[in-house]
């Protein structure tokens, strides 16, 4: 009996040995005293803390705890055990090192026979790892959180079955359910089954989990009290690791603005497209280079030559690119934009006149990286102008005519007369050639200055000189001042003054001032004419003591058909101002009423032909 309690006893033994060796290598295992202090640790205590038992032994058991819920464990676990119950719970620590442990642990009281405890056992499992992945987890979702709220997109996550169960501020500011309850709810439990919303987001998913991959779509939605607005929204599933339906997550931009700036950048893009295509004046674009880059169908209308021909290179006729060339240039040094007028030869050969202003085009940094030209024929302008020219020339060559009709009747009668008193005495012949060659020479030289003036010419520039030029036209115009015994002074300090210019012209202009002047002036008059070289410019000075111009009127002077005379054409100063303009001279008129008129002109002597003049 003795030996069967004893072996008994001994296998107890043995089970509970195995025990504590089994719970040992599994557990931490404190034995703690009824006034707290450790009575016990095992080598897993140890092991995991650090601490040789000795260290620990007889210290207060609150020394294992530690972290920011100290207090209230303690608290909880006193209340717990004093009253015999067991407690369990996380208990966060420190290792000898200082790292930071945690455990889970039982704490079991054990009684004496007046029910108060007099020994805790401990068993605790080490539960660090676990708690620093969920601590890292739940870091990761706070980051995911503040992310998602920070974000001016819209973020929703839903579950399989359409119930909301994150949404980002953005998200809940747009919908205005700031305060509304939506976890675990449906689009429509939330919002009403009318709102429009549900093409932002689904109220039904089923159209994602079949697709089984996201779902991009353009979404539009009024808030309330807003202008509609549209997103660009992404609509994604998301599958467990065994494949099933877990989330889908909706996230929504705003793309209103973009797609307005959109829309303004099409419509300015078509605008100018139509203007560019439906333009009469040809467009062209140039790159720095002066390759053409673009050109409309005015162009080829134009020229003859299509933008395909023509794009990527240089325009067609070499003669064009240098003339471009040089432009770009200017355009590019001065940033402005600039006007020229040039002649060019269409493809068919045909000249046209042009007039082209080229504009600098700049990109978001200031900097010039293109040049556009716009190209108008001005062909039919500058035949008008001609023909305008041409006919204030006939009509001056008609007017004259009278004067000339009578100015030639008088060498006609003195020639006639010599003519007869030669067939009478043909000895005297002698006597008259002379005169009579005079008044041929006379004759032929003021018919051939009207016959130059009413031809029309070509426009040539030739050194001429002035001096003769206004030589000629006074004996022309003497024809009619003659009429009216009114004389042509000349006091010329230059004797000759050789400037480029067309002939033609410049008579033209010589011919109008001094008709004006003889039309002002009062019978038996006289008109002074001046010609000096001041420095390397040509000053010519009409003056006549004629009826003078109001002052008014000398502001209108060289508009178009002003004038004051019942035969007048008001085309005679137009033209003046006109042609030297064109020789880069300056028109001016001084007058007073009943006093009479300067007209100055002046025009540059190039200092080659000074010093031609010079060396004669
Ligand atoms: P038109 O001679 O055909 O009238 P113009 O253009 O030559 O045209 O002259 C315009 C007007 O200017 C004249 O009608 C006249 O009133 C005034 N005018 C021009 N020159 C003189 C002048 N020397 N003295 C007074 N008036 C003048
Ligand atoms: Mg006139």
């Amino acid at each position: 009996m003795f030996r069967r309690v004893e072996a008994e006893l001994t296998h107890a033994l043995q089970v509970l040995t195995d025990i504590q060796v089994a719970l040992s290598e599994a557990c931490i295992v404190t034995i703690i005293d009824q006034d707290g202090r450790l009575m016990y640790v095992n080598d897993k205590y140890c092991k995991i803390t650090g601490f040789v038992s000795e260290e620990v032994l007889g210290q207060s058991y609150q020394t294992l705890i530690d972290g920011e819920l100290k207090p209230d464990i303690e608290r909880e676990m006193y209340t717990a055990l004093s009253n015999g119950r067991v407690w369990s719970g996380e208990i966060q620590s420190r290792s000898k090192k200082g790292d930071q442990l945690w455990v889970q642990s039982t704490v079991v009281p054990f009684l004496n026979d007046q029910g108060k405890p007099h020994q805790f056992i401990s068993v605790s499992t080490d539960i660090t790892d676990r708690k620093r992945a969920e601590e890292a987890q739940r870091e990761r979702e706070q980051q995911l959180y503040t992310l998602i709220n920070a974000m001016p997109d819209v973020v929703l996550f839903k579950d399989d079955k359409g119930r909301w169960l994150e949404a980002n501020e953005t998200a809940l500011q747009l919908f205005s359910i700031e305060k509304k309850s939506w976890y675990g709810k449906t689009m429509t439990e939330i919002m009403g089954t009318s709102c429009a919303a549900t093409t932002l987001v689904h109220e039904d998913d089923t159209l994602v989990w079949e697709h089984g991959a996201p779902i991009r779509e353009e979404a539009s939605y009024t808030p309330i009290d807003s202008r509609p607005r549209t997103f660009d929204t992404i609509t994604i599933p998301i599958y467990r690791t065994n494949g099933g339906r877990h989330r889908v997550l909706v996230i929504g931009r705003d793309i209103t603005e973009r797609k307005q700036h959109e829309q303004e950048v099409k419509t300015l893009k078509e605008e100018f497209e139509s203007i560019f295509n439906c333009s009469a004046d040809a467009i062209c674009l140039f790159d720095l280079n002066g390759v053409l880059l673009r050109t409309n169908q005015a162009f080829e209308a134009m020229y003859g030559w299509s933008g395909r021909e023509c794009g990527g290179r240089f325009l067609p006729l070499s003669e064009w690119n240098d003339e471009v060339r040089e432009w770009l240039q200017s355009v590019c040094q001065s940033g402005c934009q600039i006007s020229r007028e040039t002649a060019r030869r269409r493809r068919d050969g045909e000249s046209i006149d042009v007039s082209v202003t080229l504009s600098p085009i700049r990109n978001a940094d200031g900097d010039i990286v293109a040049v556009s030209t716009i190209e108008r024929d001005i062909t039919e302008r500058v035949r008008t102008s001609e023909l305008l020219l041409q006919s204030e020339k006939l009509s001056v060559a008609g007017q004259l005519a009278a004067g000339i009709a009578h100015e030639l009747r008088n060498p006609m009668t003195v020639l006639r007369g010599f003519t007869q008193i030669i067939q009478n005495n043909p000895e005297k012949t002698y006597q008259y050639t002379d005169v009579m060659l005079h008044e041929f020479d006379r004759v032929n030289s003021i018919v051939e200055e009207l016959l130059t003036l009413a031809k029309p010419q070509a426009v040539k520039y030739e050194n001429k000189d002035i001096v003769k030029m206004l030589e000629h036209v006074a004996l022309l115009l003497e024809t009619q001042a003659v009429l009216r015994n009114i004389r042509l002074v000349r006091r010329f300090s230059a004797k000759e003054l050789v400037i480029p210019c067309v002939e033609h012209r410049i008579k033209q202009v010589f011919m109008n001032i001094l008709k004006n002047a003889i039309e002002a002036s009062d019978d038996n008059g006289e008109i002074e004419i001046y010609v000096d070289q001041v420095g390397d410019s040509a000053e010519l000075r009409f003056v006549d003591h004629g009826c003078g111009i109001p002052s008014d009127q000398l502001r209108k002077l060289g508009e178009p058909f002003h004038t004051t005379k019942p035969h007048g054409t008001g085309l005679g100063l137009l033209v003046t101002h006109r042609i030297i303009s064109e020789h880069k001279g300056s028109v001016s008129i001084k007058s007073e009423v009943n006093s009479g008129t300067e007209v100055r002109i002046a025009m540059p002597v190039p200092s080659v032909t000074v010093k031609q003049a010079q060396s004669f």
